[in-house]
C-alpha cells in the first residue's frame, strides 16, 4: 500500500479561537490569554493531523472564492495537505471558538454554508492514487454515491488495489446521513450523535447499530475522556481506555485528531484494538497542547 493517499472530504473552515482562564460570563467584558486562527473543520482537523503521521493525504472541501478562501489553501500547503477545492458561490463558514484553560472546554458558534462535494465533485478523484478515502458525514445522498462508486470500483480491482472507507458520522440532524452507516468499511459515530439516538454509554449504541452496518464493517465510538470503543468485523467488542494529558489544554478536535490515528493504523494494516489505543494516545496527547502542531 506504500505510495497511495488517504483523502478526506468534508468542510474546511476559519476557526478564531480564543483561548480564555475561565469560561466568561454573558454579558461580560473578558481579556483572552491568546488568540489564533485555525484551519478547522472536522475532515480538514483529520488530514492535518494524518500528515504528521506520514500519510499523504489530500482534503476535497467546497470553498468560496475570497480571502478566507486564500487563508484557508495557504494553510493548508504549509501543512503538507494537498487541498483540492471545489469552487462554489457563498461565504466560507467560520467558527468563533471559546477555549476554557480551567475546563479544557471548547464552546463553538458556526457561521456561514456553503454546497457540499457533491458525487459529480468526486468522479474527478482518480481512486488509483488511494488506499483510503473518509467522509465527514454531510449530505447524505452525494456521499452514498461516493461510497458506492469505491465499491463498484474495488470490484474490477485486486485486493491490494482496493480503497477502504470510513465515515464519521456525527451531527444527528443530518437524517439523510444515517444511510452512509451501512455503507462504509469503517463508521465513526460520535457521543453526540449516540446520545441524540437514545444510547446513554457506547455499549448501547454498538449494539443498537451493528445491525445496520455493511457486512463486515467496523463501528467505532469514541467517548471523550472514557476512552473508545469498537466492534470489530467479527461482532467482538473492544475498548481502549483515554490517555488524559498532565494538564488538559485544548479539546478542540480531539475527535478529529481520534479518527486520524485510527486510519493511520488501519491503512496501515494494523488490528482495530491497535488502531483505537493508538487513536486515543494520540488524541490525549493533543488534548495537553494546543492545536495540532507536534502530535507525532
Ligand atoms: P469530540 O472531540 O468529537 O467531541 P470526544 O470528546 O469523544 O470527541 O474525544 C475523542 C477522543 O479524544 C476520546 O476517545 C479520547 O481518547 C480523547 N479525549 C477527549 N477528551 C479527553 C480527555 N478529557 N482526556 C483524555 N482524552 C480525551
Amino acid at each position: 500500500m506504500a505510495g497511495r493517499r488517504i483523502l478526506c472530504v468534508g468542510l474546511t473552515c476559519l476557526d478564531v479561537i480564543s483561548v480564555v482562564e475561565t469560561f466568561p460570563e454573558e454579558d461580560s467584558d473578558t481579556r483572552c490569554i491568546s488568540q489564533r486562527w485555525q484551519r478547522g473543520g472536522n475532515a480538514s482537523n483529520s488530514s492535518t493531523v494524518l500528515v504528521q503521521l506520514h500519510e499523504s493525504c489530500t482534503l476535497l472541501s467546497t470553498l468560496a472564492p475570497g480571502h478566507l478562501a486564500r487563508y484557508l489553501q495557504a494553510d493548508a500547503e504549509r501543512c503538507g495537505v494537498q487541498l483540492i477545492p471545489v469552487w462554489v458561490q457563498g461565504d466560507c463558514p467560520s467558527s468563533v471558538v471559546i477555549s476554557s484553560l480551567h475546563t479544557g472546554s471548547r464552546t463553538i458558534v458556526h457561521s456561514g454554508k456553503l454546497s457540499e462535494v457533491s458525487a459529480k465533485d468526486f468522479e474527478s478523484i482518480d481512486l488509483l492514487e488511494y488506499k483510503w478515502v473518509h467522509l465527514e458525514a454531510r449530505a447524505g445522498e452525494e456521499q452514498a454515491c461516493m461510497l458506492r462508486k469505491v465499491d463498484l470500483w474495488n470490484k474490477e480491482r485486486p485486493p491490494d488495489k482496493a480503497v477502504s472507507t470510513s465515515v464519521e458520522l456525527e451531527k444527528p440532524h443530518k437524517l439523510d446521513t444515517y444511510q452512509l452507516l451501512g455503507l462504509a468499511d469503517v463508521v465513526f459515530i460520535s457521543k453526540d450523535f449516540a446520545k441524540h439516538l437514545g444510547h446513554s454509554c457506547p455499549q448501547d449504541a454498538m449494539q443498537g447499530l451493528k445491525r445496520g452496518l455493511k457486512s463486515r464493517a467496523s463501528l467505532v465510538c469514541p467517548w471523550a475522556e472514557f476512552g473508545a470503543w469498537a466492534l470489530d468485523p467479527d461482532g467482538q467488542l473492544i475498548h481502549s481506555p483515554a490517555f488524559p494529558p498532565p494538564c488538559l489544554v485544548d479539546t478542540l478536535g480531539a475527535g478529529d485528531t481520534f479518527i486520524a490515528g485510527v486510519i493511520h493504523i488501519l491503512s496501515s494494516g494494523g488490528s482495530l484494538q491497535e488502531a483505537i489505543t493508538f487513536g486515543c494516545k494520540l488524541a490525549g496527547r493533543k488534548c495537553g497542547t494546543e492545536g495540532y502542531e507536534g502530535l507525532a
